[in-house]
């Protein structure tokens, strides 16, 4: 399996428009230990040819754009993008989607709550839907037996997918009574991928609340794992802005401290360990910074955007 990391920042990218922390200050003024990233993106693909993205950024047309594996073949019309897998309804894993909105077949996994979400409640999202053949919705059961990610025209791709519930809520810009009739099960998921003929697999996880222990068990038959590294306090955002909400109450486990991801994950011995979905104030994203060295020496990777890995 190919596995492509078109972005790995959180929503808002890095930097973000609207921040002036210690950590977008500095890139701007080009005195930062580090790069700027794109929000969160990955492609994956069995063949090289055929390719299905985890989510859909809003950063989506630039990350195509830097992939010559993701340009059009032959043709006026065509793409090698033949499926997406949401693993939530949040807008920067979601807004992508009307980016590719120009009449290309393409299949779209979710639950059931998040395509009703997106298609009942939102109605920009009838541009997807204004052909016959042109986005065809499938529904994922969390925790059933999985799923073949398959083209509209019906082609295998060779990878399979498992989807299992993570703890966690939908965004905030869903209403109380779409969130009432919706099973909390379906909010938020985590992805296994593996190709059908025995490749490597590789574990998706870019919002991660909390880390089971059926989870570990889960984590440590994958190769490798892109996981929530959103902030690396619990108390980050609430110190940068003086307020608002901790890591852990918007869904995401810390990286450090009690209970944090290097914590929790820390015996887990197989797989190789990446994280995704970095936010811009994290201080991990300073090369310079004792943060950094720390989440190198457990063992993890703070990927810039463009990595490729074969599984
Ligand atoms: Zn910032």
């Amino acid at each position: 399996m190919r596995v492509k990391i078109l972005g790995v920042a959180a929503g808002g990218g890095f930097p973000q428009w609207n921040c002036g922390c210690l950590n977008c200050r500095r890139l701007r003024q080009g005195v930062f230990s580090g790069r700027a990233r794109t929000q969160a993106q990955v492609a994956i693909s069995s063949d090289n040819r055929n390719w299905y993205l985890l989510n859909a950024s809003p950063d989506l047309r630039a990350q195509i754009e830097a992939s010559p594996a993701l340009h059009p073949g032959d043709g006026v019309r065509h793409s090698p993008i033949k499926g997406i897998v949401l693993t939530s309804g949040e807008i920067d894993q979601v807004i992508g989607l009307l980016l590719l909105r120009e009449f290309q077949p393409l299949r779209v996994y979710a639950t059931a709550s998040v395509r009703r979400i997106l298609v009942e409640d939102n109605s920009m999202f009838g541009a997807l839907r204004r052909a016959a053949k042109q986005v065809e919705w499938t529904d994922v059961a969390p925790g059933g037996a999985g799923f073949d990610l398959t083209s509209v025209d019906g082609e295998n791709s060779g990878l399979h997918c498992e989807s299992f519930a993570l703890p966690g809520s939908y965004p905030g810009f869903v209403g109380s009574e779409r969130t009432a009739k919706s099973d909390p099960a379906e909010a938020v998921q985590g992805l296994i991928v593996e190709e059908a003929n025995g490749g490597g697999r590789l574990a998706y996880m870019p919002a991660v609340a909390l880390v089971e222990e059926g989870c570990l068990e889960r984590l440590e038959r994958c190769d490798t794992l892109l996981f929530d590294g959103t902030f690396w306090t619990d108390d980050e955002l609430v110190r940068v802005h003086g307020g608002g909400r901790t890591a852990r109450e918007m869904g995401h486990l810390p990286v450090s401290g009690p209970g944090g991801v290097l914590e929790r994950l820390g015996q887990l011995r197989r797989p190789r360990k990446i994280f995704l979905h970095v936010n811009n104030t994290n201080p991990m994203l300073d090369e310079d910074s004792p943060e950094y060295r720390c989440a190198r020496e457990a063992g993890w990777e703070v990927p810039h955007d463009g990595l490729e890995l074969e599984l």
